[in-house]
Protein backbone atom coordinates (compact mmCIF):
# COMPACT_ATOMS: atom_id res chain seq x y z
CA UNK A 1 0.00 0.00 0.00
CA UNK A 2 1.27 3.91 -0.57
CA UNK A 3 -0.36 6.66 0.99
CA UNK A 4 0.26 10.28 -0.55
CA UNK A 5 -0.78 13.96 0.31
CA UNK A 6 -2.77 16.61 -1.55
CA UNK A 7 -3.18 19.70 -0.74
CA UNK A 8 -4.58 23.25 -2.93
CA UNK A 9 -5.48 26.68 -2.58
CA UNK A 10 -7.36 29.29 -4.89
CA UNK A 11 -8.66 33.02 -4.52
CA UNK A 12 -12.31 33.90 -4.12
CA UNK A 13 -13.20 36.52 -6.81
CA UNK A 14 -16.27 37.77 -8.12
CA UNK A 15 -17.35 37.07 -11.97
CA UNK A 16 -16.72 33.03 -11.18
CA UNK A 17 -18.80 29.79 -10.68
CA UNK A 18 -18.11 27.90 -7.61
CA UNK A 19 -17.09 24.38 -8.42
CA UNK A 20 -16.30 21.74 -5.95
CA UNK A 21 -16.17 18.10 -6.25
CA UNK A 22 -17.61 18.59 -9.66
CA UNK A 23 -20.78 20.45 -8.16
CA UNK A 24 -21.97 23.92 -9.52
CA UNK A 25 -22.46 25.66 -6.19
CA UNK A 26 -24.44 28.91 -6.69
CA UNK A 27 -22.55 31.81 -4.32
CA UNK A 28 -21.65 35.41 -5.34
CA UNK A 29 -17.81 34.34 -5.70
CA UNK A 30 -16.32 31.60 -7.10
CA UNK A 31 -12.38 30.27 -7.63
CA UNK A 32 -9.97 31.76 -9.75
CA UNK A 33 -7.58 29.94 -12.13
CA UNK A 34 -6.38 28.58 -15.41
CA UNK A 35 -9.19 25.55 -15.17
CA UNK A 36 -12.62 25.65 -13.66
CA UNK A 37 -10.16 25.70 -10.24
CA UNK A 38 -11.65 22.82 -8.44
CA UNK A 39 -9.68 23.25 -5.30
CA UNK A 40 -11.05 20.07 -3.93
CA UNK A 41 -10.47 17.63 -6.73
CA UNK A 42 -6.94 19.23 -7.38
CA UNK A 43 -6.34 18.13 -4.01
CA UNK A 44 -7.62 14.86 -4.98
CA UNK A 45 -5.58 14.65 -7.99
CA UNK A 46 -2.35 15.55 -6.43
CA UNK A 47 -3.22 12.89 -3.48
CA UNK A 48 -3.29 10.00 -6.16
CA UNK A 49 -0.37 11.28 -8.08
CA UNK A 50 1.50 11.62 -4.94
CA UNK A 51 0.66 8.00 -3.67
CA UNK A 52 1.34 6.79 -7.12
CA UNK A 53 4.86 8.92 -7.20
CA UNK A 54 4.01 10.29 -10.52
CA UNK A 55 4.78 13.74 -9.64
CA UNK A 56 2.05 16.48 -9.38
CA UNK A 57 -1.09 18.19 -11.32
CA UNK A 58 0.84 21.23 -11.71
CA UNK A 59 3.91 18.97 -14.01
CA UNK A 60 1.01 16.84 -15.95
CA UNK A 61 -1.37 19.66 -16.67
CA UNK A 62 0.66 22.84 -16.61
CA UNK A 63 -1.73 26.12 -16.38
CA UNK A 64 0.62 27.62 -19.44
CA UNK A 65 -1.08 24.64 -21.85
CA UNK A 66 -4.08 25.98 -23.39
CA UNK A 67 -5.70 22.70 -23.56
CA UNK A 68 -6.30 23.28 -19.73
CA UNK A 69 -8.03 26.37 -20.09
CA UNK A 70 -11.58 26.74 -17.96
CA UNK A 71 -11.14 22.94 -18.15
CA UNK A 72 -13.72 20.76 -16.12
CA UNK A 73 -11.31 19.69 -13.42
CA UNK A 74 -13.23 16.42 -12.99
CA UNK A 75 -11.63 15.60 -17.30
CA UNK A 76 -7.96 16.12 -14.99
CA UNK A 77 -9.28 13.62 -12.48
CA UNK A 78 -10.03 11.23 -15.41
CA UNK A 79 -6.76 11.56 -16.93
CA UNK A 80 -5.10 11.13 -12.98
CA UNK A 81 -7.31 7.88 -13.21
CA UNK A 82 -5.99 6.47 -16.43
CA UNK A 83 -2.30 7.09 -15.33
CA UNK A 84 -2.80 5.29 -11.88
CA UNK A 85 -4.40 2.46 -13.67
CA UNK A 86 -2.07 2.48 -16.54
CA UNK A 87 0.43 1.85 -13.52
CA UNK A 88 -0.96 -1.01 -12.13
CA UNK A 89 -2.55 1.12 -8.97
CA UNK A 90 -6.12 0.47 -7.56
CA UNK A 91 -7.25 3.22 -5.39
CA UNK A 92 -8.36 1.73 -1.68
CA UNK A 93 -9.79 5.05 -0.48
CA UNK A 94 -9.42 9.06 0.07
CA UNK A 95 -9.95 10.97 2.41
CA UNK A 96 -10.45 14.97 1.69
CA UNK A 97 -10.89 18.51 3.76
CA UNK A 98 -12.67 21.74 2.32
CA UNK A 99 -11.91 24.98 4.61
CA UNK A 100 -13.88 27.52 3.70
CA UNK A 101 -15.65 30.04 5.43
CA UNK A 102 -18.76 30.66 3.37
CA UNK A 103 -21.05 29.13 1.26
CA UNK A 104 -22.24 26.13 3.78
CA UNK A 105 -21.38 22.98 1.66
CA UNK A 106 -22.41 19.56 4.12
CA UNK A 107 -25.45 19.40 1.82
CA UNK A 108 -23.61 19.09 -1.57
CA UNK A 109 -21.49 16.22 0.25
CA UNK A 110 -22.76 13.28 -1.20
CA UNK A 111 -22.93 14.75 -4.29
CA UNK A 112 -19.36 15.50 -4.64
CA UNK A 113 -18.67 11.99 -3.08
CA UNK A 114 -20.51 10.37 -5.73
CA UNK A 115 -18.98 12.63 -8.69
CA UNK A 116 -15.65 11.76 -7.67
CA UNK A 117 -16.15 7.96 -6.40
CA UNK A 118 -17.86 7.68 -10.11
CA UNK A 119 -14.63 8.69 -11.93
CA UNK A 120 -12.43 6.65 -9.43
CA UNK A 121 -14.09 3.55 -10.25
CA UNK A 122 -14.60 3.15 -6.45
CA UNK A 123 -17.65 2.40 -3.82
CA UNK A 124 -18.91 5.95 -2.55
CA UNK A 125 -17.89 4.62 0.83
CA UNK A 126 -14.15 4.94 -0.15
CA UNK A 127 -14.36 8.46 -0.75
CA UNK A 128 -15.33 10.90 2.21
CA UNK A 129 -15.70 14.53 1.94
CA UNK A 130 -15.35 17.00 4.81
CA UNK A 131 -15.91 20.57 5.41
CA UNK A 132 -14.49 23.33 8.13
CA UNK A 133 -14.63 26.75 8.42
CA UNK A 134 -11.25 28.75 9.57
CA UNK A 135 -13.00 30.48 12.62
CA UNK A 136 -12.74 33.66 10.51
CA UNK A 137 -9.03 33.25 10.70
CA UNK A 138 -6.67 33.82 7.47
CA UNK A 139 -6.92 34.29 3.75
CA UNK A 140 -9.74 31.41 4.30
CA UNK A 141 -12.04 32.86 7.46
CA UNK A 142 -11.40 36.67 5.28
CA UNK A 143 -13.77 35.01 2.98
CA UNK A 144 -10.29 35.56 0.26
CA UNK A 145 -9.71 31.88 -0.66
CA UNK A 146 -10.55 28.39 -0.16
CA UNK A 147 -7.78 25.41 0.16
CA UNK A 148 -8.10 21.72 0.33
CA UNK A 149 -6.50 18.87 1.69
CA UNK A 150 -6.42 14.98 0.88
CA UNK A 151 -4.77 11.93 1.58
CA UNK A 152 -5.37 8.73 -0.71
CA UNK A 153 -4.28 5.27 0.08
CA UNK A 154 -3.56 3.02 -3.20
CA UNK A 155 -1.96 -0.11 -4.02
CA UNK A 156 -0.17 -2.24 -6.54
CA UNK A 157 -2.48 -4.47 -8.48
CA UNK A 158 -1.35 -8.59 -8.37
CA UNK A 159 0.17 -9.67 -11.55
CA UNK A 160 -2.46 -12.55 -11.71
CA UNK A 161 -5.68 -9.95 -11.83
MG1 LIG B 1 -5.43 24.08 -8.23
Amino acid sequence: MRIGLGYDIHQLVTGRKLILGGVDIPFDKGLLGHSDADVLVHAVCDALLGAACLGDIGMLFPDTDPEYKDIDSMKLLIKTYDLLKENGYSIINIDATVSAEAPKLSSYREEMRGNISKVLHTDSDSVNVKFTTSEGLGFVGKGEGINAMCIALIEKRSRKE
